[in-house]
C-alpha cells in the first residue's frame, strides 16, 4: 500500500501566515507542469511495486489546476480502483464547478474554510469571506463526493473562546464527513511574524483544542489523529499513510516522500527550478535507525492506534520503554503490542514522542545506541 502526494504550488495570493513553497504568479503554467509531473513519476515509480491505493492533490491551491490537467495526472497515476484521490479547494478560488472535478476523477474534498467566523476569517486575511466558505460547502455537499472534510485554523491572535466555540457549533452545523483542525504557528518570514502579533497563549491554546475534540466527537466526529476527526468510514485514508509509516511518493515542486526501501526524498522547492530539473530531486536521507525511531514514533503515536512495538523493532531493532510515571500520569497507555495516547495525552503528543524517543533501548545487544534526531511534519496543513 502507498499513497502519492502530488504538489500543486499555485496561489491566487499569499496568506499573511503562510510560509509553503508557492508560487502567484498570474498565469501558472499548467500543462509544463503536467508534463514535468509525469516525467518524475518516470523516474520513480520503478522505486513503488504496484499502484497507488491514494493520490492526494495538495499546494498550494489545486482546485486553481484545470480538471482536465488534474485528469491527465491521475490517468498516468493509475491508481488503484476504488483509490482514494483527494483535492485542497478553496473558498474564492475556483474557477469551475466543482462537479468538473468530480469528473475527472475526485473522491475527496478537503475544503480550506479555515473559519466561519467573519472577525477571524478577516484577520486570516486569505482573501475570502465567511460567505464564501459556506457557499464552498454547500456546493461541495450538493455536487456529491465521497467525503467533504474541512480545514479548520484555531488560535489566531485576537481570537478568544467564545469566538472559536461559536465557530465550532457552525461548523457542527454544516455536517462535514471530516474535521481536520491545526493550531496556528506564526512562522518566521511571514507577515504575521512581521506584524508582531502576539501569539495566543497556552491555557488558551489547550482550551480551544480541548473544546473542539468534545465538541466534534459529541456531533459524531471522534478524534482519529491529533489534528484530526471523522465520523466513521471518513478518515483519510491518504493521510493514515504518514501516520502509519506506510511509504508514499512525493511530485512536484517542494514534495517530499519516504520511499519503500526507507529512503527520505526532498524535491527542489522553487518551481522554476522544479520546471527546467531533469530529476527535481533535492536531496535524499537515509536515517540512522535512532533517528527512524523517532521519526516512527513521533508520526505513529499521533493516531489512534498508536506505535506498533514490533513493527519499530523490526525496522530499526529498538525497544520502546515506557516511563511507568507517563502511565501513572494517564498520558499514555501500553500493551504487549502498542503504546497509544490517552485523550489527555493526544494535546502533549510531541513532547511524548520526545519522551519516548530518549528512552530508547538497543534490542540487538550487538548494536550501538543511535543519535536521535527531531523531524518535522511533512503534511501540509492549507
Ligand atoms: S495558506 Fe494555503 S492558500 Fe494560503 S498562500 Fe499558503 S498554500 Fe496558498
Amino acid at each position: 500500500m502507498y499513497g502519492v502526494y502530488v504538489h500543486i504550488p499555485w496561489c491566487r495570493l499569499r496568506c499573511p501566515y503562510c510560509a509553503f513553497a508557492i508560487s502567484t504568479r498570474a498565469d501558472p503554467p499548467h500543462r509544463a507542469y503536467t508534463d514535468a509531473l509525469l516525467r518524475e513519476w518516470d523516474l520513480r515509480r520503478p522505486l513503488f511495486a504496484g499502484r497507488p491505493s491514494s493520490v492526494f492533490f495538495g499546494g498550494g491551491t489545486p482546485s486553481l489546476c484545470p480538471p482536465d490537467e488534474l485528469a491527465r495526472i491521475l490517468a498516468y497515476l493509475d491508481p488503484l480502483p476504488g483509490a482514494e484521490v483527494s483535492m485542497e479547494a478553496n473558498p474564492g478560488d475556483l474557477p469551475v464547478p466543482l462537479s468538473a472535478f468530480r469528473d475527472a476523477g475526485i473522491t475527496r474534498l478537503s475544503l480550506g474554510v479555515q473559519s466561519f467566523d467573519p472577525k477571524t476569517a478577516r484577520s486570516l486575511g486569505r482573501g475570502h469571506t465567511s460567505d464564501d466558505a459556506r457557499a464552498l460547502v454547500a456546493e461541495a455537499q450538493r455536487t456529491g463526493f465521497g467525503s467533504v472534510s474541512f480545514d479548520l485554523i484555531f488560535a489566531v491572535p485576537g481570537q478568544t473562546l467564545a469566538a472559536f466555540e461559536a465557530d465550532l457549533a457552525a461548523v457542527v452545523a454544516l455536517a462535514p464527513d471530516h474535521v481536520a483542525l491545526y493550531g496556528l504557528t506564526i512562522e518566521p518570514d511571514t507577515a504575521f511574524a512581521r506584524s508582531r502579533r502576539p501569539p495566543v497563549d497556552e491555557d488558551l491554546w489547550r482550551a480551544m483544542y480541548d473544546a473542539a475534540a468534545a465538541g466534534l466527537a459529541a456531533a459524531g466526529l471522534p478524534r482519529y489523529e491529533v489534528s484530526n476527526f471523522a465520523r466513521p468510514g471518513h478518515r483519510s485514508r491518504h493521510n493514515e499513510h504518514y501516520w502509519r509509516a506506510r511509504p508514499w511518493a512525493g511530485l512536484g515542486a517542494s514534495a517530499h516522500a519516504w520511499w519503500p526501501d526507507g529512503t527520505r526524498a526532498t524535491n527542489a522547492a522553487d518551481v522554476d527550478a522544479y520546471l527546467a530539473a531533469a530529476d527535481p530531486l533535492l536531496g535524499t536521507e537515509r536515517p540512522a535507525p535512532g533517528a527512524l525511531a523517532y521519526e516512527l514514533i513521533w508520526s505513529t503515536l499521533r493516531h489512534v492506534d498508536g506505535v506498533d512495538r514490533a513493527a519499530l523493532r523490526a525496522r530499526t531493532g529498538l525497544d520502546l520503554h515506557v516511563d511507568p510515571g507517563l502511565i501513572r500520569a494517564g498520558l499514555l497507555t501500553e500493551d504487549e503490542a502498542f503504546v497509544r495516547l490517552t485523550d489527555a495525552g493526544f494535546p502533549l503528543a510531541d513532547g511524548l514522542s520526545a519522551r519516548l524517543a530518549d528512552a530508547l533501548r538497543v534490542a540487538d545487544p550487538r548494536g550501538a545506541l543511535p543519535d536521535t534526531a527531531r523531524v518535522s511534519d511533512t503534511r501540509h496543513p492549507a
